[in-house]
Formats: structure tokens, sequence, C-alpha cells
């Protein structure tokens, strides 16, 4: 490959399997799933599992799950970072060989007697190993770590797509550790290697890292490597400027999916978070793909806003295909916990969803409206609606009735026959639709009476409205 032809991109998400999917990581993946899927790419995953004592496999599986939800896929296999241990400890003893890392044999106890002394004269505590330059032949037969050379003079010039240039002073960097006392690797050299291996091009991840890529391109350049292109994003803040946490709500991505926003909604509030283009608040995924860049993410920390996410997941759901809509539900009732609803329901369901698709935030709020066709006669009033079924309601109904035994089952002609209704007997058609959603549904919050009783159909209809019309137990 020649020097000025572009290097296929391929991103990675890492994350360390210590607990959830936080909401900030999970915007860390997309923004890497986007500008690789817009870009004909590769979106890798690694498990960053090097911290045996801290990582579990629950976490990995959380971490899967919340990125299944939000349709992250990712290509190739899932790397464990730890089963390339081998590999990592191999790289530093290349280094080794090269000159540029060197074995050090000082003790803790040494290391921090030179910290005392130099806090004593008022100088950098940074360790400098009297080891660097000794010659292998006057080495004891003692324990030692890897540690490389780092540079001591000049800067080291971070080029960040998102900070800008950051500029770290060589003198500030110490001769880090590569390869433990016991041989095994350190996690920046690991997270260095697999990048490397995995042919990075792209490292987009949290501004929480952006000092480990100083010491990581000492380690780049002592091998020779490319260094990726960085792109370290600000962090997400809670609606006080304070880092997002569990006082500001739900951190996890898996809560959100809980609470039945929708997968769509939540990628376009996501990746709204910290990225712009334009004024584009909404934006279906094809579009997404195509305007990701990382020129478009903000240099200081978005606020996670509630309101928001709700807005843009109403938007998608009312602009969802039924049939993708209708899977998602069923979906989510499994992961809510609910009753998984019955071949009838779902059938119901999909066919009701054009008139539950409009002002609904979330899932929650759209079963609610579809109660009407979950629910089978006899059709109990929830509190508030059996208000609507006193005595004259009643009568109304057991009036309105005959006109709907013979009408044309479309909506024109039942606008026209309710409406009919209503001028005779010179009533606000509230009068009648009251009591016909608490006869439909057993709701006050429901469709139209209209979508109802076209979803319905006649039967269901007149059987629904004769039945609260007379109830078994009327006085
Ligand atoms: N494992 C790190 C984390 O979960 C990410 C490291 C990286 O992206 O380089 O924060």
């Amino acid at each position: 490959m020649s020097a000025d032809t572009p290097k296929a991109v391929v991103t990675r998400f890492a994350p360390s399997p210590t607990g959830y999917l936080h909401i900030g990581g999970a915007r860390t993946a997309l923004f890497n799933w986007l500008y690789a899927r817009g870009r004909g790419g590769k979106f890798l995953l690694r498990i960053e599992d090097t911290d045996r004592a801290r990582s579990t496999p629950e976490a990995t599986k959380a971490i899967l799950q919340g990125m299944a939800w939000l349709g992250l896929d990712h290509d190739g296999d899932v790397i464990s970072q730890f089963e390339g241990a081998k590999r990592h400890a191999e790289v530093a003893h290349e280094l080794l060989a090269a000159g540029k890392a060197y074995k050090c044999f000082s003790t803790q106890d040494e290391i921090q007697a030179f910290r005392d002394a130099a806090k004593a004269e008022g100088k950098s505590t940074l360790f400098h190993s009297p080891w660097r330059d000794v010659d292998a032949a006057d080495h004891p037969d003692a324990p030692y770590v890897v540690r490389i050379k780092a540079p001591q003079t000049g800067n080291t010039i971070i080029k960040d797509e998102v900070q800008g240039d950051v500029t770290i002073r060589n003198d500030q960097l110490d001769d880090m550790v590569l390869l433990r006392s016991d041989g095994t690797p350190v996690y920046m050299l690991a997270v260095v290697v697999d990048d490397h291996d995995m042919e990075v091009s792209h490292v987009i991840r949290g501004d929480d890292h952006l000092n480990n890529a100083a010491r990581q391109m000492m380690i780049y350049n002592a091998m020779g490597w490319d260094v990726p292109v960085w792109a370290h994003i600000p962090l997400i803040f809670g609606n006080d400027g304070k880092k997002l946490s569990k006082r500001h709500g739900a951190t996890g991505a898996e809560e959100y999916q809980v609470m039945g926003y929708p997968a769509a909604g939540m990628r376009n509030y996501l990746t709204r978070l910290g990225w712009s283009h334009g004024d584009d608040e909404f934006f279906t995924d094809a579009q997404a793909r195509e305007w990701f860049d990382l020129g478009g993410i903000g240099k200081s920390p978005a606020r996670f806003d509630f309101k928001k996410l709700e807005n843009l997941c109403g938007q998608h759901i009312a602009q969802a295909d039924s049939a993708a809509l209708q899977q998602e539900i069923i979906a989510y009732l499994a992961v809510s916990g609910a009753q998984p609803l019955t071949q009838k329901q779902a059938d119901g369901l999909f066919k009701a969803m054009p008139c539950l698709q409009e002002r609904a935030k979330k899932f929650p709020d759209l079963i609610e409206k579809a109660t009407f066709v979950l629910s089978s006669r006899p059709i109990v009033p929830d509190e508030k609606s059996s208000k609507n079924l006193d005595k004259v309601s009643r009568g109304i109904l057991n009036e309105l009735t005959p006109h709907l035994q013979n009408a044309s089952w479309g909506r024109e002609n039942l606008e026209a026959v309710l409406n009919g209704y209503c001028e005779t007997k010179d009533i606000k058609f509230g009068k009648l639709a009251g009591p016909m959603r608490a006869a439909l549904a057993g709701r006050s919050a429901t469709p139209s009476v209209f979508d109802m009783m076209l979803v319905l159909g006649q039967d269901e209809s007149l059987a629904r409205l004769t039945e609260a019309a007379a109830p078994a137990d009327a006085s």
C-alpha cells in the first residue's frame, strides 16, 4: 500500500466488562458503529477483560445484550483482550531486544524512597529508574519489570479530531511498565498491541482516556507503528452539568429498554448527544450513517435531556413500520417481565398499530392505548371510565346501538351515523364518545372511537356496546 492510499476504516468498541453497559459506553459504541458503517468499514468489539478480579461474564453478557438491543452489530468474533496476553508480552520482549525497553530491578521500597526524596527536595516524583542504561552483563539475578524508554525531551503531540492538538511535555512521562515482575503485560500495552493487530484506523472513545493516549503513543512510536486517528469525545453530563450518574436517573442501556424506549429513538438521541448536523434533531438510521463524522462532535460535554429523548422516541414510533414495531413491542414485553401476547392479541396489536403510533413516546403509552384491542369481552372499565357508564350514558348507548346495526362499516359512514345521532339528540359529541370509549376499551385514553370500531369490526364493536349498555348487574 502506498503512503497516500487511504486505509480502510476499522473502528472498535473496547468496554471493560465490570458492570453493565453505561449509556455513555453505548454512545461510544454507537459513534464507532456509525463511523464504520457510513464508510463501508469494519466495527469490531473487544472485551477488555485483563483485570481478572473485576471482569465478569455477566457484565460481558449485559454489554452484548445492550448492543444487540441498540442494533449495533459488530464484525467478526468478540475479541477477548485477556486471551491475547502472550502476544502482548511478545511485543514487550521485542522492545527489550531492540533496546527500546529495559529490565528494571528496582524494588517497591526503592521506588518509594526515590519518591520521598524527590518530594522532600520539591522535585517531580516521577520515577527515574537507575536501570535504564545499565548493560545486561551487569544485571542481577533478581525479579524485574520491563519498562519502556520514554522520550526525555521535547513534546508528544496528540492530533485529536475532537480536542485538536494536545501537547504533553515528554519530561512529564515516566518509563511506563510494560511487563510486571510476573511477566504479565499491563493494560496500556494490551490496548496498543490489540489496536495495531486489529488494524484499527480510528480510536473513538471517552476523553477520560486522553491521558492514556500520550502514553500509548510511546509504544506506537517505539514499535514504529502507525498511530490511529484519535477522537476523544467529551463525557455525558446530567442536566445539572455534572457527570451523568444514577442521581440523574437511569444510566444503564438496558434500563432504557425496560422503560420501553424504541431502539431507533434511542440511537437518534444518543447520536445527537454530543454530535450535530446543522439543526437536525430527528433523523433516520440511514441519515445518521450518511451524516456522521468526527467534525460534528462537540468539544464540551452534552447534557442528557429526557424531554428530548422522549420527543425523538415519539417521532420514531410515529413513523415506524407496523410489523417492525409489533416485533419490538413483543421483545419489550419479554424484557419488562410482562405477560407475553397471545397470537390473537399480537394480531390485534398489528391491526391497530396505525392508530396507536401517534403521540406515544414509549411503549407503555402505546400499550395503554392498545387496551381495547388486547382485551376481550367482557370489558371491565377502569375506575375513571366507569364514570362514563352511568344510567344516562347507558341510555345513550342503548339508543345508539340500533343505528349501528345495519350501518356499513366504513369511517365516513360511521362518522355520519354518530354525528347524526348527536345532532338529533342535541348533545355534544363528547357525551357520546366518553361512554363509547368506556364500552369499547374500558379506558378513557384511547384512540378515536372510529379507529376502535374499525379495528374491532362491526360484530365485536356492537357486542361491546350492547354489553356496556345493559351490564348484567345493571339496576
Ligand atoms: N476499556 C476502556 C473502558 O471501558 C476503553 C479503552 C479504550 O477505548 O481504549 O473505558
